[in-house]
Formats: C-alpha cells, sequence, structure tokens
C-alpha cells in the first residue's frame, strides 16, 4: 500500500501549522501518527461534574464543574487587577484566579463565568491558603463557544475525550488537532497490525474504525469497545515479537548435550552423594531440562521459584550433564557476593567431584572456577586459562565473564542467577561465546504472575519450583513501628536471644553511610537502580544504586523528611548496645573491596561474625541456613518484592525464621501498605500481585520509557490478563504458520517498532 506510511509519519507542523504543532512537540507530537497514538486518559460525560476531591495539587487538570461566582477587583498594593472566580463540583471548590493590567480583560472572563453555567476548566492545579486553585486556567463554556470543539460536544451530549494534555495545550486543542487530521484520514490510509482473520474471531473493528471509537465516539460504549481494541492490539504485536524472537532462536543450531546415560557421568555421581532428596518438583523441572538440553535447539527457559526452593541444584544437575557431554557451563550472578557464594556452595555440593586434577579427586571430576573482576591478577589468569583450555567444566562469575578476554573451549550452557539485574545484551555477549548458540537457563526468585511472564518473558518457556523442601520452619513476620522506643528495645532483646541461642541475625538499612545523600530524594530512584543495574557495571558495584523506593509513591506523606538509616551508623549502635555487648557486629555493602566482603560472609556463615549489617546485598541468594532473625530498617523504603527477597534469606534451616520490618509510614500511605502486606502474606505470587497493583504499569515493566514511541500505552498486565493469553494463543499460531510474516508485513513493521533497541531492552529485562 504505497503512500499509507508516509501518511502517518507526516509531520504535523505541515497540516496544522507551525502555531499549532510547536506546543503538541512538546507533548512528544510530531507526526500524524503520534497524534493519532495520543489517547484520551478518559472521558468526561456532558452534564456530570467532575469529582473535584480526586484532583490533587500539583496535577495538570481538566474539570468539568459549574460556576458559582466572580468577582473582579483592582488590586491597590501590586497595581492592576483580579478576578477571582469558584467552581464547584457541588461537593468542593475550585477557585480560579486572573490577573491583568487593566480590568478590562478580566471583564471579559466575568461576562462568560455567570454563576450557574458550567465550562470545562484547565490548568496545573495550586494551593493557595488551603485552597486548590487554578491560576490563569484555560477554559471553555458550554454554550457560550459553541464552535469549539468541546462546546460542540458538550451540546451533542457525547463523551468527551479528555486528553493528556499541559499548560501550552489545552485538551480541546488536542481534541481538535485530532479530528483535523482524523476526518480526511481514509481507511486504507490507516494500516492494521492484526490481520482480519484475528480481527474478524475476536469481534474487532479495524484499526481505523478504532481510532474513531476512542478519538470520536458517540457513546460511551464507543470508546470503551475501541479500547479493547487498543489493547488487544497492544497485547497482539508484543506476544507476535516475543513468539518471532522464539522462533528465531529455536531456528539456530545448538549441541545437543545428552549427559551420560547410566552410571558412568558426573551427574550420576552426584546425585549418588547428594545429602538430601530432590523434592518432586527439582525432579520435574530436572528432566524438562534434561530433554531441552539433549535437543539439537538452544534452550530458552526461565526456571522461577520461591525464594529457598533449590534452584541451584537444579541449575548444578544441568551443569552437570553438559559436563557429562564434554562441554563446559558458565553460572552468571548479578553480584560479586553471590558468585562467590556460588562458587562455594558449588564446590561444597561436589566434594570431590570438584577436585579434578587434585590428588584424592574422584574419577569423573570436573573443576570448578570464579571469574569476577576484583580477583588478583594471578587468580584471573589462572581461570582463564581453565575456562579457555577447557579444564573448568564450570566457570562461576558476574559482569566480568562477559569481557572480551574471557574465551571458552566449549560453551554449552549459560545459566543465569536472578535475571531481573540482566539485560539482553549480556546474555548475548555470553552466548556470542560459544561456537554455536549455547543452552540458556534463566533463574529468578521474583515471583512473577502469569500474564506478566507471558509478557516480559515471552520468548522463555517457564518452568515453576513451587514447593520448598520438607523441614523448614518458616518465617513469621511483624512490622516494628519505628518510633516506639519499646518494641524497638524488645527487637535488640530478641536479636540478642537468637545469638545466644547460637543463630545469626541480618539487619539491613537503605543507606551504606550517613554521610551519603538520601538516595530516596529522587523519584525515580528505584526505576535508576532498575535500569542501570545490571548494565555493564563493574563488578563489586552490587548496592551502589539502592533501590529505594521514594516516600510513598502513590498517596501524600507529610511525614518529616528524616534522614534514611545508614550501615555504618547502625553498627556502630548496635556495637555499643548493652544488650548486644559480646556480639560480633559485622559490615557489608558494596563498596567494600571484594576481598572483605567475602570474608565477612565467610565469618558469618561460620558463626564468627553473628550480627550482619548490611545493604540488600544480601537480597538475592545469599544461604546461611543459621540466619534466623531479619531486620530491616526504614522497611517502607524498599519494594514488596525486594522484602520478600530479603525475608528469603531465613528460616531456611530447621529454626524457625523471624522477620521484623521496622517502619513509621503513616497507616493509609502505600508505604505502610506494602510492609503490612508483606507481613500478612508468605506467599510470593500474591505479594508479586500487590506489588503490580501499587506500582505504576510503567515501573512493572521496568519501562522509564513509558511514553516512548513503543511503550505499553493501553495494555495493563494484570487486568487485561485474559486478553494477553488470547492474544498471545493467535500470534503464536501466526507466527507458527508464517515465521517470516511475510504475508503480513503490517504486523512485521509494527514489530519492527516495538523492538527497537530501547524496546529490546525493556523485554529482556523483569
Ligand atoms: P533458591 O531457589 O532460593 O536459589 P537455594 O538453591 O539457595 O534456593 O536452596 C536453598 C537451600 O535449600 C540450600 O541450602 C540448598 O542446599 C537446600 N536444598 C535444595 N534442595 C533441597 C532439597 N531437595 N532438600 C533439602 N534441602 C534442599
Ligand atoms: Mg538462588
Amino acid at each position: 500500500m504505497p503512500g499509507s506510511p508516509r501518511r502517518l509519519a507526516d509531520p504535523l507542523d505541515r497540516l496544522l501549522g507551525p502555531r499549532t504543532a510547536a506546543p503538541l512537540a512538546k507533548l512528544g507530537l510530531h507526526t500524524v501518527g503520534d497524534l493519532l497514538r495520543h489517547y484520551p486518559r478518559r472521558y468526561a460525560t456532558p452534564g456530570r461534574l467532575t469529582d473535584l476531591t480526586s484532583v490533587a495539587v500539583g496535577e495538570h487538570v481538566t474539570v468539568m464543574a459549574e460556576v458559582r461566582q466572580a468577582t473582579v477587583r483592582t488590586m491597590r498594593s501590586r497595581g492592576g487587577a483580579m478576578l477571582q472566580a469558584r467552581v464547584s463540583d457541588g461537593r468542593r471548590d475550585l477557585s480560579l484566579t486572573f490577573f491583568a493590567k487593566r480590568v478590562g480583560v478580566l471583564q471579559n472572563h466575568e461576562r462568560k463565568l455567570v454563576p450557574g453555567r458550567v465550562g470545562l476548566f484547565t490548568g496545573t492545579v495550586g494551593a493557595y491558603r488551603g485552597e486548590l486553585q487554578l491560576t490563569h486556567p484555560d477554559y471553555v463554556i458550554v454554550g457560550l463557544d459553541a464552535d469549539d470543539e468541546a462546546a460542540a460536544m458538550v451540546q451533542a451530549s457525547r463523551p468527551i475525550p479528555i486528553y493528556p494534555a499541559s499548560a501550552a495545550v489545552p485538551t480541546w486543542r488536542i481534541a481538535r488537532a485530532v479530528r483535523t487530521v482524523l476526518d480526511p484520514l481514509l481507511p486504507e490510509e490507516m494500516p492494521d497490525p492484526v490481520p482480519a482473520p484475528v480481527r474478524a474471531r475476536h469481534g474487532l473493528r479495524s484499526a481505523h474504525a478504532t481510532l474513531h471509537d476512542v478519538h470520536l465516539p458517540v457513546t460511551d460504549d464507543d470508546w470503551r469497545r475501541g479500547r479493547r481494541s487498543l489493547r488487544f492490539e497492544e497485547a497482539f504485536v508484543l506476544q507476535a515479537a516475543l513468539a518471532r524472537r522464539r522462533a528465531l532462536v529455536a531456528a539456530q543450531d545448538a549441541v545437543a548435550r545428552p549427559g551420560v546415560p547410566g552410571a558412568a557421568g558426573i551427574l550420576h555421581a552426584f546425585d549418588e552423594r547428594l545429602p538430601f532428596a530432590l523434592t518432586a518438583g527439582q525432579r520435574e523441572v530436572g528432566r524438562q531440562i534434561s530433554q531441552d538440553l539433549a535437543a539439537p535447539r538452544p534452550m530458552q527457559r526461565l526456571l522461577q521459584g520461591e525464594v529457598g526452593s533449590g534452584k541451584t541444584v537444579v541449575a548444578l544437575r544441568a551443569m552437570l550433564q553438559v559436563v557429562d557431554s564434554g562441554g563446559q557451563a558458565a553460572l552468571l550472578a548479578p553480584t560479586e557476593v553471590l558468585a562467590s557464594q556460588h562458587l562455594r556452595t558449588l564446590r561444597l555440593l561436589l566434594g570431590e567431584l570438584a577436585e579434578e586434577g587434585m590428588l584424592g579427586a574422584a574419577e569423573r571430576a570436573t573443576r570448578v572456577v570464579l571469574l569476577t573482576g576484583s580477583q588478583s591478577a594471578a587468580a584471573r589468569r589462572e581461570a582463564l586459562l581453565a575456562a579457555a583450555s577447557g579444564a573448568a567444566g564450570i566457570v562461576v562469575g558476574t559482569h566480568a565473564l562477559l569481557g572480551e578476554t574471557v574465551q571458552f573451549a566449549d560453551l554449552g550452557l549459560v545459566v543465569v542467577d536472578e535475571q531481573h539485574r540482566f539485560g539482553v545484551e549480556q546474555r548475548d555477549a555470553l552466548r556470542a561465546k560459544a561456537g554455536t548458540t549455547p543452552h540458556l537457563l534463566v533463574m529468578t526468585a521474583t515471583p512473577i504472575p502469569r500474564t506478566v511472564a507471558m509478557t516480559v518473558f515471552g520468548d522463555l518457556e517457564v518452568s515453576t519450583l513451587t514447593e520448598v523442601p520438607a523441614g523448614r520452619a518458616g518465617v513469621t513476620t511483624h512490622v516494628v513501628p519505628a518510633g516506639k522506643a519499646a518494641w524497638l528495645e524488645r527487637t535488640w532483646r530478641r536479636v540478642r536471644e537468637e545469638v545466644d541461642a547460637g543463630h545469626r541475625v541480618y539487619v539491613v538499612c537503605p543507606r551504606i553511610s550517613a554521610d551519603d545523600a538520601d538516595r530516596a530524594a529522587g523519584d525515580d530512584a528505584d526505576l535508576v537502580a532498575e535500569a542501570t543495574g545490571g548494565a555493564g557495571e563493574p563488578d563489586g558495584d552490587d548496592d551502589s544504586l539502592l533501590p529505594v523506593l521514594p516516600v510513598s509513591p502513590g498517596l501524600p506523606d507529610d511525614r518529616e523528611r528524616r534522614p534514611l538509616r545508614a550501615v555504618d551508623e547502625v553498627a556502630a549502635e548496635l556495637a555499643a548496645m548493652p544488650v548486644l555487648a559480646g556480639v560480633e557486629v559485622g559490615v557489608l555493602h558494596g563498596r567494600l573491596p571484594a576481598s572483605e566482603k567475602e570474608d565477612v560472609m565467610n565469618r558469618f556463615a561460620a558463626g564468627q561474625v553473628q550480627v550482619l549489617v548490611s545493604t540488600t546485598v544480601v537480597e538475592v541468594g545469599v544461604d546461611v541456613p543459621a540466619a534466623t532473625v531479619m531486620v530491616v530498617l526504614d522497611a517502607d523504603r524498599f519494594g514488596l518484592s525486594q522484602l520478600h527477597q530479603l525475608r528469603g534469606r531465613v528460616g531456611r534451616g530447621s529454626a524457625p525464621g523471624l522477620c521484623l520490618l521496622v517502619s513509621d509510614a503513616p497507616e493509609g500511605t502505600d508505604a505502610a501498605t506494602r510492609v503490612r502486606t508483606l507481613a500478612e502474606t508468605t506467599d510470593g505470587f500474591r505479594l508479586a500481585s500487590v506489588d503490580l497493583e501499587l506500582r505504576r504499569e510503567g515501573d512493572v515493566l521496568g519501562a522509564s520509557q513509558s511514553g516512548g514511541a513503543s511503550s505499553l500505552r493501553m495494555l495493563r498486565v494484570v487486568r487485561d490478563a485474559e486478553l494477553i493469553a488470547q492474544a498471545r494463543e493467535d500470534a503464536v499460531a501466526l507466527v507458527a504458520e508464517d515465521p517470516d510474516l511475510s504475508e503480513w508485513p503490517v504486523l512485521r513493521d509494527a514489530i519492527e517498532l516495538w523492538l527497537d533497541p530501547q524496546r529490546e531492552e525493556f523485554l529482556d529485562r523483569s
């Protein structure tokens, strides 16, 4: 269809003139396509006034309200004149203020703002002497500005689209611009990414008709139908993109790694020496992975499992199957602490099976080496050699594994632990280290609701471990009000009791040092952390960007900005506390040298250090079974999933765990809700759902780019679960039939748009 894409790409200034186009450009709307995809945020019903109680200071709003009163007066002190008006929804008032040099200008407003008249008012909400107010709002009065878009719609009693707008361009001007470009747009100029058969199956109208439904609805049913259609379209394009990505990798060759039959291999020897029986889930998932590895196509599997469900053993068994097949496996961890712990764990589990080349090694042994950025040059050289020569069957490491100097003799499997810290580039960089695409196993302990998994990990097959090994005593969780001295005292007394019983205690703080700037100050501190946490940062930066949440996103929270608790400060306080006399307090955070981190973890595991004050470095994967208490200070500053992870560090042995969340978040704030929810449930999947509801959609998808050309506009990953599942089914079927989408060029183009670089990042980060 020649010409049609050009039409959507037409610049707005040519069509609308620079004066109209300039403020639209400030909203990121440059082309016809941009404008048509700028969907109304909501729809006002003519005659129904906006509920003004939902209006908040600082927001740019458009409200329908009734004029109550308007008076002009001159200002003796400052000179000039002022008009003050009051509009109302019948319950709450909003005051409007206009200033002018001359009274005449204001009298024009006064003539329009007659009590009893209804209008649409738009502006940024301010507060003055406890009242909500709009200063110099833009407005249209019903019945007066009859030639105006909004007023005309009010007259016609149609739903009025309310667009995301700005001070420079009110919603009705956006509406008029939309109409200007939409009216002459012919159906064939509006390409339809969802193929006709799929549309028909789901009763969806064409893309062209859908635009009319959302932008120019005649009834409420119209825009509802239009929105559903847009959501389906988004879900479909995304799922098709994922299905295609999956198909592309699946079409690549991989070396089959079937292991060795019978009792001959290292895997068998390992199973023999395992001190516990595998859970049913571990066996089942192990079978799936074993089959994947035996096939000449690259495995692409996500293993998600509750905290403590025993993913490491599953991964190790997969690695051993590859070693048995003559290949090597790489285990990639997000932090140095976790990488060294993995090394320790694997060596411990393997015992003499990990002592290849040493005296007294088992017959079928291999070597496990560690590669991190901060190890000594000699250690690194030795590890590099072992990887390149093939002497090491298993290489454990951090981002350093991705370095250019790292070579493998025959890399057959890449295991990525705690995937949410790794982006697609890292995965691809590791893949590139093998002659043929290696098998890939991604592990995450962040439980993901099904449709989110479909949306974010749609290119991976998902295995889930739901049960935790028997014999775990579990964890009890309590919220401790930070302001109550008696409660805090009780907390530290309890810590003492646990230490006396031979147990270990974590104390987690949101900051490293009392001298650090308050990291929670930036509103997007958590997003920044997500966005950069895995993006090729050097090693050792485990917590350099603590994912600390702003004070209660969502609800207003007038708490005094007390500095957040810091590791060094808290460690000093605890060491000086009489109730903890004689207790060894250690400190762990990302700024310590690697050797020191390793040392303190070792001493904590061994019991020489009994209380470990740390940052969220211990969040993922750290496994010290003797640890029974997790105290989280300023707990409300952490995300739900993060708190769940922290809690998962205790109650791993036979002694019951205790998690104490210290917080002074006022009741009713999102922050308080997060903390309370965690205290109420230990079900990771439930928590993940609540977490999603509490966060904005963009955060869920790690998309600070929400608003960019390719972000999710309409789709809600939780609420639209059903629709996503349907779209996935259709998309998978379509891609299976026509992997190149040669019959569906519009869909292919839409996918390309989704899969621009920024998009790819989004797809691979949870
Ligand atoms: P996660 O899934 O959170 O990564 P880990 O792999 O660290 O969990 O396992 C947690 C602990 O449970 C480890 O100490 C591990 O040795 C132990 N474990 C794993 N599988 C079993 C099992 N089947 N029975 C008993 N303990 C197990
Ligand atoms: Mg783990």
